[in-house]
């Protein structure tokens, strides 16, 4: 497994508009390093101890992304660095966010997760819960996050077509959102959606993110 030239395939693929997040889980900093030495600077980590363990002893110039679940009592450990949050899927959440955010004299970027997949581990806002949170007053008054877009992922499946309407519903729904309550903001601008299997029917699909592991640093564990 050479990622140097795992990366350098990926890259040659990809459009320059297109950011690469670096799915660097369960992987140790040894490899995370080699990905570096690459070019890479952008990261994400699924799990916030394991994030919190790693990024004393990485260079600092690193914009590390959390891709994962957060729970709430767990936002504190990251408030004070993190550069994006992916997974933001409740309002409670965006609001501790908001509140650990403000304590670390911080604006912490955040990307509303929508739930586009047919299972039901995956998290995410409705459509509907999406739009009900951006009109509630409290969301506005929200002064140290900023939301930078939105994040799917859709099912795990091999029916191509299946994952492609669902990238569809999550770009047109965000260019929706995008108009409707983001008009002339240009904070809000990414759509991060694609993995390993799925990143090339996402950037058909609008992407302007995607989040790579396994065809990176090799299978995991
Ligand atoms: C693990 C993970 C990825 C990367 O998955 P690969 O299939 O290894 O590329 C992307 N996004 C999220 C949210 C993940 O948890």
């Amino acid at each position: 497994m050479n990622i140097k030239e795992n990366i350098q395939e990926l890259r040659k693929g990809i459009s320059e508009n297109v950011k690469l997040v670096c799915v660097s889980k369960f992987h140790s900093e040894d490899i995370i390093m080699e990905a570096y030495d690459a070019g890479e600077r952008n990261f994400g980590e699924s799990r916030v101890q394991e994030l919190v363990a790693k990024y004393p002893n990485l260079p600092e110039d690193i914009q590390w992304h959390f891709i994962g679940h957060l729970q709430t009592n767990k936002i504190k450990y990251i408030a004070k660095f993190v550069s994006l949050i992916h997974g933001v899927d409740s309002f409670r959440l965006l609001k501790g966010i908001d509140r650990h955010a403000k304590r670390a004299d911080r604006v912490v970027k955040c990307l509303l997760q929508v739930r586009i997949a047919d299972e039901d581990t995956k998290y995410g806002f409705t459509p509907d819960e999406l739009r009900e949170m951006l009109e509630d007053k409290e969301f506005l008054e929200l002064e140290n996050v900023e939301i930078a877009g939105l994040m799917g992922m859709a099912t795990f499946t091999d029916d191509k077509e299946q994952v492609r309407s669902e990238f569809q519903f999550l770009k047109r729904l965000y260019d929706e959102i995008k108009e409707k309550y983001f008009a002339g903001k240009s904070s809000f601008q990414e759509l991060s959606m694609g993995m390993s299997d799925d990143y090339p029917i996402a950037i058909e699909e609008g992407s302007t993110m995607i989040r790579i592991g396994t065809a990176i640093f090799g299978k995991r564990g």
